[in-house]
Formats: C-alpha cells, structure tokens, sequence
C-alpha cells in the first residue's frame, strides 16, 4: 500500500474518531492497516470496550453484525456488506424456531457465525475459543441444540462429555480439511505441530484428537500455542491468511499451509479500498432492527460474561 492511502487511512479515522478491527482471515494489506486484530470472541470483546464514535469491521457481515448489536451507540460500518457466511447461511431464523419447536425445554447454543435473527432465538452464544466453557456451564437434564457447526458441535461433545442436539451446517471453507490432509502433514513434517480448527471436517476424528501432536484450537489459542511451544515448525490446517499474523508474532518460526487454497473469498472481499471508502463516505452502515438487537445482546453478553 502505498504512502498516501495509508496516510489518508490516519487522517479519516482521526476525523471519525473511528478504530478499525480486522479478522484474522482478512487478507493481509487489510490485516496491516487494522487497529486491532482478533478472533471472534476477541473483536467482540473490543468492540464493546472501544470508545471510538465509529467501528470499521472488516471482516464477514455477521461479524459487523455483531458489533453493532453491542454497541447501539456507535456507528458501525461494514466495508463489504455482501461478504457472507456458509455457516451463518446455513440456519435462519425461521429453520431456528421450527427446530426450538421439538424441544420445549431445550437451550440454544449458537456459534457466534450466526445472523442478529438467529442470536435473537438464543440462549447462549459461543466461539470456538469458549463453547467448551459455555456448555460446561449449562444446566443438566434439559436438551442442548448446538449449531450451526456440526464439527465443532462433535468437538465440544467429545471434550465435555455432554449429550448436544447438532444442527446439520459446516463452514465450506475448513470442511475441507480433511483427516486425510492431516495424516499427510504429520508423515511430511515429523517435527511439526499441526494446528487445526475445530470447524474443521476432521475434528471429530479420534485418532487425531487422541494425536499429542495435533492441537484444535480457535485462532487464538494457535497463536498462543505458537508463542509457547519447542516446535519450530508449524502445519497451519484453518483459513491461510491466519498464517500472515502468527509469522509476524513469532519470526524465526516456520508456518506452512496443511494445503493450498484454504481460503475464504467472502472475507478478501474486504479491501483496503472498500475499508477507505467507508472512512471517507460512511457507506455500508449496519442497521438493525431494535427488538432483534435488544434480544441478540443477552446471549453474546452471556457469551462474554463466561470468558
Ligand atoms: S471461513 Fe467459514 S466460518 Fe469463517 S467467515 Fe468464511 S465461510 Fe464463514
């Protein structure tokens, strides 16, 4: 990027009093002109602590989404307000609420890929970095529905031992990833940890996860397992922009793709381009219905409450 965007870049947010927060899975020139990066839980928790009168989310629509129900207050703009979700798509509201019908005293679970309507509907919301706290914590003896990720439902199940109702939707994305892949990295590199997220299409396999060597963690918890382990070397089987950040954090160490190609196109539509055209028009303002905002605030709040 050159000299002037950025410092055009400076001077907006100056005048919006605006703070840019930035995915792991944007693509790296984005990533380098964000305020803060995170993982959902972590842009999350930042959105609600910011006091900037303006947020610029870059990232997916639900995830703007999200700020804005945290934050009536503040402007929140969305850079690429068609960038979408396959998980979030997965389940709507109304597919939501025909399947809360069968279980009367059931609790919903939601991961955090979910739309404002489908948060609405909940009880708890969760990511990958806290669902395993989140169910832990749930009352006994009432069904648990758990989605849209039936990966990471399986997941969870087999770390809390907790019987969960799965909603059928996967991201296409780290469905992907295979345990096939996995076996390979671990015969191609024998001195690697290999990284895996739990949305991932082998993340219930046993084998793996009985695997000292395999670690599922949220983004998050990859890089602090980067930051912390005796490996050097790293198979990285979750979004490849992820590796632009854990290089930075941890130069001297080697990062490598468990395959090509396992990439997000909804969240490479963020560009900087379309990010400098919120700060200079305020396009892709997100605007929520109230009384889905007021309903979607209690499960993320729970959600945050819980760590
Ligand atoms: S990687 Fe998957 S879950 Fe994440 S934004 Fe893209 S489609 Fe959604």
């Amino acid at each position: 990027m050159d000299r002037e965007t950025r410092e055009e870049i400076e001077r907006l947010k100056r005048e919006r009093n605006a703070v840019i927060l930035a995915h792991y899975y944007a693509s790296p020139e984005v990533q380098d002109i964000a305020d803060h990066l995170g993982d959902s839980l972590g842009l999350s928790r930042l959105a609600a602590a910011s006091d900037a009168d303006t947020i610029v989310f870059a990232g997916v629509h639900f995830m703007a989404e999200t700020a804005a129900i945290l934050c009536p207050d503040k402007t929140v703009l969305s850079p690429a307000p068609d960038a979408g979700c396959s998980l979030a798509d997965s389940i709507s509201a109304a597919r939501l609420a025909a399947w809360k019908a069968g279980y009367p005293d059931g609790i919903v679970v939601s991961y955090v890929n979910t739309s404002a309507a489908v948060k609405a509907l909940t009880d708890w919301c969760c990511t990958s970095a806290n669902a395993v706290k989140v169910v832990q914590g749930l009352p006994e003896g009432r069904p648990i529905l758990f989605g849209p990720d039936r990966h990471l439902g399986s997941h969870i199940m087999r770390l809390t031992g907790r019987k969960m109702e799965l909603w059928d939707g996967v991201c296409t994305v780290h469905d992907r990833i295979s345990r096939e892949m996995v076996e390979d990295a671990l015969r191609e590199w024998p001195d690697a940890d290999i990284l895996i997220h739990p949305e991932a299409g082998c993340s219930d396999d046993a084998g793996l996860n009985a695997n000292p060597r395999v670690i599922f963690a949220s983004t998050a918890g990859m890089l602090r397992h980067a930051a912390s382990s005796r490996a050097v070397t790293f198979v990285v089987a979750t979004e490849e922009d992820t590796i632009h950040q854990l290089k930075k954090e941890n130069p001297g160490k080697t990062f490598i793709p468990v395959a090509p190609g396992i990439c997000c196109g909804e969240m490479k539509k963020v560009t900087v381009r379309n990010v400098l055209e919120c700060l200079r028009y305020g396009t892709g303002k997100v605007v929520l219905d109230e009384d889905i905002r007021a309903r979607a605030m209690l499960p993320i709040k729970r959600m945050l409450e819980i760590g």
